[in-house]
């Protein structure tokens, strides 16, 4: 079996067309367009690029860019003051800190502060709560980016097993809440897992989110399995996933690539949830 490849761009563009319609209606119903507050702390080239692309992105949907770039030895409580600023400004519906802070900065407790209805990134922990319990909220951008791509592929997850590989709080627990939110059986496994293949090749939806080169091979598919790729690691060959691709290829049904598939969801599901925080602001 060869599996059918997952164009990740594609999708991110038919969900980037969506939200610029969203944004358009928005705008005209209310006269304010939708705004997404991106704040960077200090001089990081990899968080400014990010940054970057966010914004660009923004722009390109009619989002509107209040950005603040603050300098590296600004104080937390200058930082807090800058983010209560914006959950009081109705122009601004979306906040989305950047991380990592420079050193000194407590990432969780300023995350904290972010009012749960302008939480882009899902990431305070009343969000977190809110995906746990199940009730509506606003969930991390990368696992609502997985479970689009797995819809857009028409993947069965009533009743299927997923094996999520990884447990963070950014990527692989909210994402086993949103596969479980939807009636698949997950296990989640991590650095202590034993026998990892064993319980991989048992998934119908195999999703790695490690950071480890190419971790997974041909051992860890089940033949016809879904196999989502959310790993990017640098390597001296280039960006590679945590999954060894041409040999998953040749079992799995449906592959997202590395690079190509995950990442380009990330940014189309924050422009998403800025439309839906625009919402949620609007209607309280
Ligand atoms: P993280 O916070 O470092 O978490 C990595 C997880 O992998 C941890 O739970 C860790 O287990 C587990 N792990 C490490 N080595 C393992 C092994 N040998 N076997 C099984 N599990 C192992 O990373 P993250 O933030 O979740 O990101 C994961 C990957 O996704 C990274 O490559 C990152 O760059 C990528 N990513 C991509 C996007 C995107 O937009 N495409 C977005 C976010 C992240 P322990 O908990 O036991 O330590």
């Amino acid at each position: 079996m060869t599996a059918e490849i997952i164009d990740g761009r594609a999708v991110a563009a038919r969900v980037r067309a969506d939200v610029a319609d969203q944004v358009a209606e928005l705008t005209e119903q209310s006269g304010r367009a939708p705004g997404l507050a991106t704040i960077l702390v200090g001089d990081d080239p990899g968080s400014a690029i990010y940054v970057a692309n966010k914004r660009k992105a923004c722009a390109e949907v009619g989002i509107s860019d209040h950005h603040r770039h603050l300098p590296p030895d600004t104080p937390a409580d200058e930082v807090g003051e800058l983010i209560e600023a914006c959950n009081r400004d109705p122009e601004v519906s979306g906040i989305l800190l950047q991380l990592p802070l420079p050193q000194g900065l407590d990432s969780a407790s300023l995350t904290g502060l972010i009012a749960p209805a302008k939480d882009v990134d899902g990431l305070t922990p009343i969000s977190a709560g809110r995906l746990s319990q199940g009730t509506p909220g606003l969930r991390p951008c990368t696992p609502l980016g997985v479970i689009e791509l797995l819809d857009a592929y028409a993947v069965e997850l009533d009743g299927a097993q997923a094996v999520v590989v990884g447990r963070s709080d950014l990527v692989g627990k909210p994402l086993a809440a949103l596969l479980l939110a939807r009636n698949a059986t997950v296990t989640i496994c991590h650095s202590r897992t034993r026998d990892l293949a064993s319980i991989c090749a048992r998934a119908d939806v195999l999703v790695a989110a490690v950071g480890v080169p190419g971790l997974l091979g041909a051992e860890h598919v089940k033949r016809g399995a879904a196999v989502i790729d959310v790993g990017v690691n640098r390597t001296e060959h280039g960006l590679r996933g945590d999954v060894e691709f041409e040999p998953a290829a040749a079992r799995a049904g449906l592959i997202a690539p590395v690079p190509g598939g995950v990442g380009p969801m990330t940014i189309a599901m924050l422009l998403r949830n800025t439309v839906t925080a625009a919402r949620l602001t609007r209607a309280a």
